[in-house]
C-alpha cells in the first residue's frame, strides 16, 4: 500500500527537502507540471488550444504560511488572468483554485481566502472565463462550499469540486445539481479516514457512477475529472440516457496522464479541458500524482538510482 505512504509524505517537510532538492526530480516533475512561469505555461496552453482541447489553471503552492504569500498566490493568478486576455485566450482556459493557497488554514482564514478569491473571480468573468474551487481534504470543505455559494451570488458561473470518496458526497451533488452550477466530480486524492471515506476502490467507483447519476439528470453542468475508462464510458452512457448533448458536460484529465485520451475524446467532439498545473511550489501536487499511481514512484526512484 505505497498511495497512503505517499500521501504522508506530501504533508512531511522533511519529505519536502529531500524530494526537491534530488537532481534528478525536476524531469519527472516536469511530466505533471510542464512549467514554472507563466512565461513558461502559456505556450503549453497555446499548443493545448490548438490541438482543440480546452485548459483549467492551477497555480501550485497549497502550503502557504503568511498572509502575504496568500497575497501573492491572488496575484500570481491575476497577473496569469492578465496575460490569459490579451492573448484572446479566455473562452478557451478557465482557472482552478485551491482556498488554502489563499489563506483559508490562517488564522481568519475563511475571510481572507474569500477575500483573495473575489477579485480573482472578478477578473476572470472580466476576461469571459471562470474559476473552479478545488477539493481539499474534508476538513476544509465546508468552507469551501460557503465560500463558492457566496461567490455564486454574483458570479453564478464559479464552478467547485467534489469528491466521490467522501461519505457526503451525494448529498452535496443532490444540493449542487441546479441549474446554473459546474461541478466537477472525482475520485479524491487526499488521505481520508474511514470515518468520512470510502477506503475501497470499488466502493469508491460505485459512489462515483452514483453521484455523476445524480449530476447528470440534474440541471447543472457537469465536469466529468478521471482517467478511469470505466467511468469515462459509464459517463457517455449516462449523459445519452438523461438526454445531454455533447456541448452540455465535459471530461477534464490531468496534464501528462493520458495525453492520447485527452485527443481521443476531443475528436469525438467532446468537450475535454486539461487541468494544468505550474509554478514552482510543486511538492503536494507532485507528490499526489505520485501516490495515485505507484509505477511512477518506482520511475522515479529507478530515474534517481540510474543517474
Ligand atoms: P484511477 O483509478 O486512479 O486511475 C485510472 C487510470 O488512470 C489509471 O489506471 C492510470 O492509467 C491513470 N492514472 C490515474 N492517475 C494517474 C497518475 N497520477 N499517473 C499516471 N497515470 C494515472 N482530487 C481532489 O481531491 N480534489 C480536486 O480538486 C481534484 N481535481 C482534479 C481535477 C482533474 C481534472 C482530475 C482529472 C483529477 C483531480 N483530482 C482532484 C484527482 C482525483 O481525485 C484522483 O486522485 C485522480 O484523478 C486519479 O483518479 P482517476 O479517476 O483518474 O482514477
Amino acid at each position: 500500500m505505497l498511495g497512503p505512504a505517499i500521501l504522508a509524505a506530501s504533508r512531511s517537510d522533511k519529505m519536502r527537502r529531500i524530494v526537491s532538492a534530488a537532481p534528478v526530480t525536476k524531469p519527472v516533475v516536469n511530466r505533471f507540471i510542464p512549467g514554472e512561469t507563466v512565461d513558461q505555461v502559456i505556450p503549453i496552453v497555446e499548443d493545448l488550444t490548438r490541438k482543440g482541447l480546452e485548459v483549467t489553471l492551477d497555480v501550485v503552492g497549497e502550503d502557504i504560511t503568511t498572509v502575504e504569500q496568500s497575497h501573492a498566490a491572488r496575484d500570481a493568478y491575476l497577473e496569469l488572468i492578465e496575460r490569459l486576455g490579451a492573448l484572446g485566450l479566455g473562452d478557451k482556459a478557465e482557472m482552478s483554485v485551491k482556498l488554502s493557497m489563499f489563506g483559508q488554514a490562517l488564522p481568519g482564514g475563511h475571510e481572507l481566502a474569500l477575500a483573495n478569491v473575489r477579485p480573482v473571480v472578478e477578473a476572470a468573468a472580466a476576461i469571459g472565463t471562470t474559476v473552479t474551487l478545488d477539493a481539499e481534504d474534508h476538513t476544509t470543505l465546508d468552507s469551501m462550499f460557503a465560500i463558492h455559494e457566496e461567490l455564486r451570488r454574483d458570479f453564478p458561473q464559479t464552478g467547485c469540486v467534489i469528491q466521490a470518496y467522501l461519505f457526503r458526497t451525494e448529498a452535496d451533488a443532490r444540493r449542487l445539481a441546479a441549474a446554473g452550477s459546474r461541478v466537477r466530480i472525482v475520485k479524491g486524492a487526499y488521505k481520508e479516514p474511514a470515518e468520512v471515506a470510502y477506503q475501497d476502490k470499488a466502493e469508491i467507483d460505485k459512489a462515483y457512477v452514483r453521484i455523476m447519476k445524480i449530476l447528470m439528470e440534474g440541471e447543472g453542468y457537469p465536469m466529468i475529472g478521471s482517467h478511469d475508462p470505466r467511468l469515462i464510458a459509464i459517463a457517455q452512457e449516462l449523459a445519452r440516457a438523461a438526454g445531454r448533448k455533447l456541448d452540455e458536460y465535459e471530461f477534464q484529465m490531468l496534464y501528462g496522464i493520458r495525453g492520447e485520451e485527452h485527443l481521443r475524446l476531443a475528436a469525438e467532439g467532446h468537450r475535454m479541458r486539461v487541468y494544468t498545473a505550474y509554478g514552482t511550489d510543486w511538492y503536494g501536487y507532485f507528490m499526489r500524482r505520485l501516490a495515485e499511481k505507484p509505477a511512477n514512484l518506482l520511475f522515479f526512484l529507478r530515474s534517481m538510482i540510474t543517474k
